[in-house]
């Protein structure tokens, strides 16, 4: 994809975000690996007054391009995508219940099947750094071991995908997986899937990514 359609894509996922109510104001970020380096949102903009041009392109080094400030989570950015060259995108968001269960530092169990959306048995919680810090990328980078998206205690959410499209869906899951389980935690004590049959839905969902040609490419 041109450089052009990327700044394009990035600025409608981060407006996604917030039209989809896992973000609100200036908060969150969005990138997408290039050639050299990366794509990112500038920091402290409202992502409807944001153009493709103003997204920032940065090399792995750190070293910025553009005519505003990069995103002030560019580390974590920047560390997620040398760290797992698997993906293409990375999405940071303070959704209203993930965000809630990151402030009592409890992540999300196997009280659903749909939890291995993630790629794993559950999704954690990452220790709480403060934001913009190398200490936070080291946090979300050991609660997403094996995983595609993670919480960050008392802040919000980070999630992987191989572009921009699955992040923001994968996102959106993780989101309605959040509300899911602080509203059946209201009610009571959910039951909890077991590891052998979480093992058995991970497995699954290899077949079902690809059943219908992965067209959401994730
Ligand atoms: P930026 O506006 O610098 O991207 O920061 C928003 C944010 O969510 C920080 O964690
Ligand atoms: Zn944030």
């Amino acid at each position: 994809m041109s450089e052009r359609n990327l700044r394009r894509d990035i600025v409608e996922t981060a407006r996604a975000m917030n039209a989809n109510g896992i973000n609100q104001g200036t908060s969150g970020n969005v990138s997408a690996r290039t050639e050299g380096g990366f794509l990112i949102t500038p920091s402290g903009i409202g992502y409807d007054d944001c153009t493709p041009a103003d997204v920032v392109r940065m090399a792995m080094d750190g070293s910025a391009e553009g005519r505003l400030k990069p995103s002030s989570e560019w580390p974590l950015h920047r560390d997620l995508l040398a760290a797992r060259p698997e993906i293409n995108a990375v999405l940071h968001a303070h959704p209203p219940y993930a965000t809630a269960l990151a402030c009592l530092g409890r992540g999300i169990p196997a009280f659903h099947y749909m939890v291995a959306i993630a790629g794993g048995r559950d999704i954690r919680c990452a220790a709480y750094a403060t934001f913009g810090t190398q200490e936070l990328s080291r946090a979300a980078l050991e609660a997403l071991e094996g995983r595609g998206a993670c919480l960050l205690a008392n802040h919000g959410m980070v999630a992987l995908g191989r572009s921009l499209k699955a992040v923001l869906m994968l996102a959106l899951e993780v989101e309605t997986l959040a509300r899911q389980y602080l509203s059946a935690l209201q009610a009571g004590e959910p039951n909890l899937l077991g590891e052998a049959e979480m093992d058995v839905v991970l497995e699954k969902f290899k077949a079902y990514k690809t059943d219908n040609g992965g067209r959401d490419g994730r």
